[in-house]
């Protein structure tokens, strides 16, 4: 698929942020480029459009610049997984650890309910800690994990593997 490199080549990395040593991929100039935006979430979209999907769940912060658009395509719900204490109404979360801390993610109670179709979205995997604890998120809730999606995997962290433990597969454009 052409558009695999395109959405590559628009990725661009910063060394040494946000610590000495990280090489940090940054898709804020993949959201300059409409076209290599629009290819991210087209190519979601057709993956998805065909599975049922009830919900988009789209991890703070980039998580919910690709899931949101996503959902508008399939004509579904969107569901933010926030960082503590963002969300205004009753939420549920989940402790997680990753590449720089330890943090949780919350999201509103009731928004994903028992048995719904849920695609996980966020920008990357590293060490798949984020998504882990949205799967464990989603399954608190008896909600019905279609896929997780990333645009970008660093694929040394071996994220994928962790979600292969929790029977959750795993969809990534770009390595
Ligand atoms: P994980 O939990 O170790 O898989 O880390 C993934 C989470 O950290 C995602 O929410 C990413 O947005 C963020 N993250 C980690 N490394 C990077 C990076 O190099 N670029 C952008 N986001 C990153």
């Amino acid at each position: 698929d052409p558009r695999l490199r395109h959405i590559s080549d628009s990725i661009r990395s910063i060394p040494n942020w946000p610590k000495e040593g990280i090489l940090f991929q940054d898709i804020t100039t993949t959201l300059l480029d409409p076209v290599a935006f629009g290819h991210c979430v087209d190519i979601l979209y057709e993956r998805y459009k065909d599975q049922k999907v009830d919900v988009v769940a789209g991890f703070e912060a980039r998580g919910l610049i690709f899931g949101a658009p996503l959902a508008l395509r399939l004509k579904c719900a969107f569901v933010p997984l926030r960082k503590p204490k963002k969300l205004p109404g009753e939420t549920i979360g989940e402790e997680y650890t990753l590449e720089y801390g330890s943090d949780r993610i919350e999201m509103h109670v009731g928004h994903v309910k028992e048995g719904n179709r849920v695609v996980l979205v966020d920008d990357l995997i590293a060490t798949g800690g984020t998504m882990v604890a949205g799967i464990k998120l989603m399954k608190k809730v008896k909600a019905d994990i279609v896929e997780a999606a990333c645009i970008l995997e660093l694929p040394l962290l071996k994220g994928k593997d962790k979600l292969v433990e929790h029977q959750v597969g795993l969809y990534t454009m770009v390595e």
